[in-house]
């Protein structure tokens, strides 16, 4: 082991919302702490990300009014997810996540609120709740940070509006409804006014929302602490002292510095998600190699962990949060990846196969969507999948990165991103499947659709697709007929939004090597604890 240059308590590696969670915990207990960032940011996914958490029975539901017990939990979770190898996890997460929260809300910058309106994704399993289980983070002012503010990784473009404004949900609705309601148009006249004065200050719009807002106020509470966070330098190595992590080796700028750590060191680095070997050894085969989650999650702490003599736990019902995705080129020629989380369940869309049959209820999660596409896959990559729309759900609602209300939609097609035609017959002709199947589906899913019926897969049938479709179109937010020429498709891709499969923990996070003993730790609360 090579001297080390200096000495903190704890060294977190990763500035995600598990790095600086941990950070600023560790801070809170009086202790000097290192968050070492490979990128210029802090943030990664997670800047990109909704930003919400689901955790039952927490204080913020009781105070909306609504109802929920760790017992219903507990039942939700035993009818939805196999419990897993080591039990005491599920009962841990469950006991633990609402004094995890109050913790946050009452020693950070951390807010948050329950969606009331958000239901479980099974609603229809016992233990279910309408809404209150989620809880997204209250929107943050970017400007508090001054300076630091650029160091906050900004959202997806395409997530914005003029390039660089967020959207808080509930005004989503107001946008929408521009020049059909006065208050709407008020109320997004004052958006925009509001982002036109901060862009005369700032490279971006500072009102966040999101995930975005819970990076931003996890930073804001470091920086109150005086955490230091070291960026753009990559940990090379743990270094070991016998069988106990002692220290990380870093490389920054050409050099490689040693940093003891007293206490332990946290591996927060954000899953695997670009990292293709471990994709080809963790994912079905047929999940290719299409991820929505930063560039930065390449596995370096589950290699790091493995090096230390840490087990994997590849146990995880499903390696990954899946999501339909779409891909594009960007103006300035990146490769974009759009997360279709939300559009599928609107009224007016389905999705089809290669054949041109649909194959699934869209309206569902994103994530059993694409259980559903690798299902069809039968093992295979790159089978093509495609969502299919008309011109009246284009304008309305959009699709992937294509805006409502998008006038010139041609530059879509021309990218070959979108891909347009006349007639049925035709754009099956044109995304290579057989005509007649596909105006047999169309017909099909059309026979009830203006009366909200959609018998093949259910489509609108829980509360739960209700909420992701349009609560304003009735009878059902999920069903519209899809009749009005020109007919779109747009390719969609099996991806990932983050993985879901770490190193093996105790119910005490104790990392555990390959014959089940926990890692050696210096103290009782100094653990390596790794999410990845
Ligand atoms: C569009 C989208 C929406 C999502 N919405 C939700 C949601 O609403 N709720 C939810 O629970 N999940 C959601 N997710 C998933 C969620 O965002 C991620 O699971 C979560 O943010 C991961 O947090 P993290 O702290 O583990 O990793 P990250 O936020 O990715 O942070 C990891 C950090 O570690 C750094 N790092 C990596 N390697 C090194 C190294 N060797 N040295 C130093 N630093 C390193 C990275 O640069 C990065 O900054 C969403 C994901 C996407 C893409």
């Amino acid at each position: 082991m090579m001297p080390a240059d200096e000495t903190y308590d704890v060294i977190v590696i990763g500035a995600g919302a598990g790095g600086m969670t941990a950070a600023a915990v560790a801070a809170a207990q009086g202790l000097r702490v290192l968050v070492i960032e490979k990128t210029a940011f802090v943030g990664g996914t997670t800047a990109w990300s909704g930003g919400k958490v689901w955790i039952p029975a927490n204080a913020r539901v009781k105070e909306a009014g609504l109802s929920d017990t760790v017992a219903d939990a507990v039942r939700y979770l035993s009818g939805t997810v196999p419990e897993p190898g080591n039990a005491g996890l599920r009962a841990a997460f469950l006991a633990r996540g609402p004094e995890a929260i109050a913790w946050l809300e009452a020693n950070t910058e951390v807010r948050f609120q329950p969606v009331k309106a958000c239901p479980d994704c099974y609603p229809e399993r016992l233990g279910a709740t309408a809404g209150g289980r989620v809880l997204e983070v209250l929107g943050f002012d970017g400007r508090r940070l001054g300076k630091a503010f650029a160091r906050v990784r900004p959202p997806l473009p395409e997530f914005t509006l003029f390039d660089g404004m967020m959207v808080d949900p509930p005004d989503v609705a107001h946008l929408r409804s521009v020049g059909k309601s006065l208050r709407s148009t008020l109320r997004a006249a004052r958006l925009v006014s509001r982002y036109a004065l901060q862009r005369l200050r700032s490279a971006r719009g500072t009102s966040l929302y999101l995930g975005n807002a819970l990076a931003a106020r996890l930073y804001a509470s470091l920086l109150a602490r005086q955490v230091e966070v070291l960026f753009d330098a990559d940990v090379e190595d743990l270094s070991m002292q016998g069988d106990r992590v002692g220290g990380v080796v870093i490389r920054h700028g050409s050099r490689d510095r040693p940093i003891a750590a007293r206490r332990g060191v946290v591996l927060a680095t954000g899953g695997f998600s670009h990292d293709n070997v471990l994709r080809k050894r963790l994912f079905p085969a047929a999940a290719g190699f299409v991820s929505a989650a930063n560039p930065s999650s390449t596995g370096d702490g589950l290699r790091l962990a493995a090096t230390a003599g840490a087990a994997l736990d590849t146990d995880a019902i499903s390696p990954a949060y899946w999501t339909p995705a779409s891909l594009f080129r960007r103006a300035d020629g990146s490769r974009g990846v759009f997360p279709h989380i939300a559009d599928c369940a609107k009224p007016g869309v389905i999705a089809i196969n290669t054949a041109g049959r649909r194959f699934v209820n869209e309206a569902a999660s994103h994530h059993e969507v694409v259980l559903a596409m690798l299902r069809e896959s039968h093992g295979k990559p790159d089978r093509p999948f495609y969502l299919l729309c008309d011109s009246r759900f284009l304008w309305a609602y959009g699709l992937g990165r294509i805006k409502p209300f998008t006038r010139h939609y041609r530059r879509y097609v021309a990218s070959g991103e979108l891909i347009e035609a006349l007639a049925i017959a035709q754009l099956a002709t044109k995304i290579r499947a057989e005509p007649s199947v596909l105006t047999a589906t169309l017909a099909r899913y059309n026979e009830g659709a203006k009366e909200g019926r959609e018998g093949e897969f259910g489509r609108g049938s829980t509360i739960y697709q209700r909420h992701l479709g349009d609560i304003g179109h009735k009878p059902n937010p999920c069903v519209a007929p899809i009749l009005c020429a020109p007919f779109f498709a747009m390719r969609i891709y099996p991806a990932d939004l983050g993985t879901a499969i770490g190193v093996k923990v105790d119910a005490q996070a104790r990392v555990l090597r390959e014959d089940g003993a926990p890692m050696p730790v210096s103290t009782p609360a100094a653990t390596i604890w790794a999410r990845s």
